[in-house]
C-alpha cells in the first residue's frame, strides 16, 4: 500500500525504457522503486507527480551538504563561465589540490578523476608497479567498481563474476578474505609472496556498514609494512564523510594510497587518488593514468567550494546527532510495530535490514538478514515519502535537521503500520 501516486513517473519510465536499457543509466538503478525526480533541495527530493521525499540516499552518498547546496553550486556556476577543460593546467587546479591535500592530512600528492571505479584501478596499477608483484588482497563484501578485475557477487557463499561478458580470469588476481579477520590476512601473507596491495573499505558501507573491529585496520597496516605491500584505503564512501579526514583520520591509520569520490564535491562528479610522493610520482615514471575530463574547471570549483564549506562549518557533530537519534528511532518504531528492523553502522552511514538483531562483523553473516523482505519494505517507505536504498544503506547529510527528523519518524511510523497490515 502506498500513500502517494506516481502516474507521471510511471509514464516517464515507459518512455525511458524505449530510450535506454531498462530505462536507467546505471544497473544499480534497475531494481527497486522507480521515481522520476524533478529536483532536490537540501535533504528533500521532489518528484514529477508532486510528491516530496526525505532523502537518506543522497544520490548514493555524494550530497553530504544536501542537494543543490548553494555554497557549492554558486561557485560552480560562477567558475564554469571560464570553460571546462583545456588540455593543460588551469587556475583552480592548485587551489583544489592544496585544499584537498591539506584536508586529507597525510597524503603528499593527488590526481583528480571522475569516478571511484577508475581511481581504484589507478591505485591497483600503481601498487603493482611499485612492488613488482601481481596480486592483491581484498575483503568479501567490498565494492571497488564495476570493471572485470573487481566486480563480484556471492552465490551460495562463493565469489563469482557478477556480470555476463566479464572476463572471469581477471578475478584470479585477487585473494578474497573475510573482513575483520587478522588471522586470515596473516595466513595469506604467509602463503603468498606476490601480494602487491591490500585494498580495503575502512568501513564496509557496501556490506551492512560493517565497522572495523578495534585494531583491525592497525593490524592490516602492520602486516602490509612487514610484507612490503601497499595499503590502499578505498575511501569513496568514507572520505570526508566519517570525518573531515575520512577513515584514515577517524581510525588513526595511514594508508599508502587512498581513493576518494562521492562526498568530496557536493554532488558533482569528481574522484581522487592520493598518496605518498614516492608512490604517486610513479605516474611520471611509466605508470599511466589519464582522462579527458580530469580536473575540469567545474570539478575543481566543486572541490574547493565543498571542502571550504566542510572546513569552515564542520557538520559532523550535527550529522552524528541526527543519525544516532534516527538509528535509535528506527529500532524503537520497528519494535513497537512488531517488525524486526535492525540497524548498525555509523550515524553518518548506517545500515537497516530485517532479521537477526546481532551485529554483523563480516559478509558471510549477512545470510542472517532478510534482504528481499527489506527491499520490498523500501517500496512501502518510498510510498510514504522516504527515499532510501533497497540494499539498506542510509546516508545522513548536513542538511538533515529537526524538520527532517520529525518527518522521517512520522512517515516511518505510517509505513510500518502499513507493513504490519499486509
Ligand atoms: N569504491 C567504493 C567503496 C564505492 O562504494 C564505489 C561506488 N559505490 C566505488 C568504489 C565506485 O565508485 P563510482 O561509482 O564513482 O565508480
Amino acid at each position: 500500500m502506498t500513500s502517494t501516486t506516481h502516474t507521471r513517473s510511471a509514464r516517464f519510465d515507459l518512455r525511458a525504457r524505449d530510450l535506454t536499457p531498462g530505462g536507467v543509466h546505471s544497473n544499480v538503478r534497475l531494481g527497486g522503486p522507480r521515481v522520476c525526480f524533478d529536483r532536490g533541495e537540501g535533504a528533500w527530493l521532489y518528484d514529477i507527480d508532486g510528491n516530496d521525499y526525505v532523502d537518506y540516499l543522497l544520490g548514493q552518498g555524494p550530497s553530504l551538504l544536501g542537494h543543490a547546496a548553494p555554497a557549492v553550486n554558486a561557485v560552480v556556476a560562477r567558475e564554469a563561465r571560464r570553460g571546462s577543460v583545456f588540455g593543460s593546467q588551469h587556475v583552480l587546479e592548485n587551489e583544489a589540490g592544496e585544499l584537498f591535500l591539506d584536508t586529507v592530512g597525510w597524503a603528499e600528492r593527488v590526481r583528480f578523476g571522475l569516478t571511484g571505479t577508475e581511481a581504484d584501478q589507478a591505485a591497483l596499477r600503481l601498487a603493482r608497479a611499485a612492488t613488482g608483484r601481481t596480486k592483491f588482497v581484498r575483503f568479501e563484501g567490498t565494492y571497488h567498481g564495476w570493471l572485470d578485475n573487481v566486480l563480484v557477487t556471492s552465490v551460495d557463499g562463493r565469489i563469482r563474476p557478477a556480470s555476463a561478458g566479464q572476463l572471469a580470469h581477471h578475478l584470479d588476481e585477487t585473494y578474497f578474505l573475510p573482513y575483520n579477520d587478522v588471522a586470515a590476512l596473516e595466513k595469506a601473507f604467509a602463503n603468498h609472496d606476490d601480494i602487491a596491495a591490500v585494498i580495503v573499505e575502512p568501513v564496509m558501507c557496501n556490506s551492512a556498514a560493517i565497522q572495523p573491529r578495534d585494531g583491525f585496520l592497525d593490524e592490516v597496516r602492520r602486516l602490509c609494512d612487514r610484507h612490503g605491500s601497499v595499503l590502499i584505503f578505498d575511501e569513496v564512501i568514507t572520505g570526508f564523510r566519517v570525518a573531515l579526514g575520512g577513515a584514515a583520520e577517524k581510525y588513526g591509520v595511514t594508508p599508502d594510497l587512498a581513493v576518494y569520490g562521492k562526498a568530496m564535491a557536493g554532488g558533482w562528479p569528481v574522484s581522487a587518488l592520493a598518496g605518498s610522493a614516492a608512490l604517486m610520482d610513479q605516474l611520471t615514471a611509466g605508470v599511466v593514468h589519464s582522462g579527458t575530463f580530469n580536473s575540469s574547471v567545474p570539478a575543481c570549483a566543486a572541490v574547493i567550494a565543498t571542502l571550504t564549506e566542510l572546513r569552515q562549518a564542520p557538520p559532523y557533530e550535527r550529522i552524528e546527532a541526527h543519525g544516532g537519534t534516527l538509528m535509535r528511532k528506527i529500532g524503537e518504531l520497528g519494535a513497537a510495530h512488531g517488525v524486526p528492523l535492525r540497524v548498525q553502522g555509523l550515524p553518518v552511514a548506517f545500515h537497516a535490514s530485517f532479521g537477526d538483531p546481532r551485529t554483523i562483523h563480516h559478509h558471510a553473516e549477512l545470510e542472517a538478514i532478510d534482504t528481499a523482505g527489506y527491499a520490498k519494505f523500501v517500496e512501502v517507505l518510498v510510498g510514504h515519502g522516504i527515499w532510501v536504498a533497497p540494499r539498506g544503506i542510509w546516508y545522513v547529510s548536513a542538511a538533515h535537521g529537526e524538520r527532517e527528523l520529525n518527518a522521517v519518524v512520522d512517515r516511518l511510523d505510517s509505513a510500518l503500520a502499513a507493513e504490519t497490515r499486509v
